[in-house]
């Protein structure tokens, strides 16, 4: 699978994940020479550590609710039992499968595949961890990121990320997760599913910072209903192991028994010792590497996409800039990348979708603004019994104007916004959401049922 190395290649891509792959394939169907070189696994962080394998925990987590359900639809299920090493198991075959694919897909194209570290020593060479050297006329920096674990606490050596989370030898009973991003959120409900006790600790005042306010709020209460403990204004201290189990103490002094602790405390750029510095590559103020809208780093024929570049640290987002940077420089068509309406998700229980501005982003960039926001039982919940709710949100421009962004908190929350964000990129009105007819019976005919806003921002000023 390695192939021999090069000498000399057009282009040498650091990192086989989202962003690195897909410039390295399209810059060889380009017809450049082309050589990737992989400290891990192809197919980086989303297809071995990150969006795939998560997505498949939530989906095992949510099978637990499915069960509930459906007494009140008339089925008796037998008591469940779950086995975590069958879904472990079961998740690697599928992973291992995707990345076999990956390198298939590289090698039809003609990429050579290097399976090392490889740093850079001057701005056109990059060294292996071999000691071998490669001459490249371009190069590539497609790292991604890597967990940050924070601050040095007593006992950080007994806390999980994301990374380890993936691979726990058991499940849990009790799990203590600091973070309040999306990956935090998402783990508390893969792991709440699964059957632990969680406990989610923030710093802050309320989860999912950035997020609009009341998806943050609805999610919280939500997640809270279905038993996650959620502590905000706090952190933790120090973690120490008592036997099997470990006890957390929080800095308002709180001490928490759990038999896991992980930290989902954000992820930065992976540029550790890549010789940057050597070579002159500047990095921008947020930490990653200083890119301009065609992702042309400071230095000559040296460019950076995806995570390592910090600025929308996304799966779709890295293999679009990838694309883009193999048609600029390969494919003689200069492209640029939209970073605007990118649609996003959190994969936790409720589902969240969100494309557009917040409401808050909305008041301080335009005059006048309209808020429409439904929540209501949906209706599965009235057979089940289960004590839920959906809320949808959209945030438009004026009176009637564009819809600017579109908030879900629900079941199938991601799956909605995925096609909203068609039509908020197309540039819709509410008049065009409102003209669309409702598919009934859905959730999603809310969002072109919300006939009076129930906020409405500017309107005297403008009147
Ligand atoms: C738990 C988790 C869940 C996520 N869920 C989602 C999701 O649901 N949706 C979504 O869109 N995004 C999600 N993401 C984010 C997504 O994974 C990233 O945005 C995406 O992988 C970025 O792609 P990339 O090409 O920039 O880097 P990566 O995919 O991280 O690839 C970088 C590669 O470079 C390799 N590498 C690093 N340094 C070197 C070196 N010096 N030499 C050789 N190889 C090197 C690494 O081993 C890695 O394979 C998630 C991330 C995590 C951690």
């Amino acid at each position: 699978m390695t192939t021999p190395v090069p000498s000399e290649v057009d282009l040498f891509v650091i990192g086989a994940g989202s962003g690195g792959v897909r410039a390295a394939r399209i810059a060889a169907t380009h017809g450049a020479k082309v050589a990737v070189a992989e400290e891990y696994r192809v197919g980086g962080t989303c297809v071995i550590r990150g969006c795939v394998p998560k997505k498949l925990l939530v989906y095992a987590s949510r099978f637990a609710h499915e069960f509930e359900d459906a007494a009140g639809f008339g089925w008796s299920v037998p008591e469940p039992a779950f086995d975590w090493a069958t879904l472990i198991a079961n998740k690697d075959k599928e992973i291992d499968r995707l990345e076999r694919a990956y390198v298939a897909n590289l090698e039809k194209a003609g990429v050579g595949i290097i399976r090392s570290r490889a740093v850079l020593t001057d701005p056109h060479t990059i060294r292996l961890a071999g000691g071998e050297s490669v001459r490249a006329a371009n190069v590539l920096i497609a790292t991604g990121g890597a967990p940050s674990l924070g601050a040095a606490i007593p006992g950080r050596e007994h806390v999980i990320s994301s990374n380890e989370a993936f691979h726990l030898p058991s499940l849990p009973q009790r799990v203590l997760i600091q973070g309040g991003g999306y990956i935090a959120v998402e783990f508390a409900g893969i792991f709440a599913g699964l059957g632990s006790a969680v406990t989610l600790i923030y710093r802050g005042t309320n989860i999912l910072r950035g997020f609009d306010d009341d998806v943050r709020t609805h999610l919280r209460a939500e997640m809270e209903r279905r038993g996650i403990a959620i502590m905000t204004g706090d952190t933790v201290a120090g973690v120490e192991r008592t036997g099997d189990a470990c006890t957390v103490t929080l800095t308002g002094g709180k001490r928490i028994e759990v038999d896991r602790v992980m930290f989902a405390t954000g992820r930065r750029p992976h540029i550790a010792g890549l010789g940057l510095d050597a070579v002159g590559v500047r990095l921008a103020e947020n930490g990653g590497i200083a890119v301009d809208e065609l992702s042309r780093t400071s230095v000559p024929h040296i460019y950076a996409v995806g995570d390592v570049t910090n600025r929308v640290n996304l799966t779709p987002v890295a293999i679009r800039e990838g694309h883009a940077f193999a048609d600029s420089v390969f494919g003689g068509r200069p492209t640029r990348v939209d970073h605007t309406n990118v649609p996003s998700a959190v994969f936790s229980e409720p589902e969240v979708g969100v494309v557009g501005l917040t409401e808050t982003q909305a008041r301080e960039r335009h005059a006048r603004i309209d808020i429409y926001k439904s929540t209501f039982r949906p209706m599965k919940a009235t057979l089940s019994g289960r004590e839920t709710r959906v809320m949808m949100k959209l945030v438009v421009e004026g009176s009637g104007g564009r819809v600017l962004g579109c908030h879900i908190v629900g079941e199938g929350a991601a799956e909605m916004v995925q096609m909203v964000a068609i039509a908020i990129k197309m540039g819709a009105t509410k008049a065009d959401f409102d003209a669309t007819m409702a598919l009934h019976p859905t959730a999603a005919e809310e969002l072109v049922t919300m006939r009076t806003p129930t906020a409405r921002y500017g309107v005297e000023a403008a009147e």
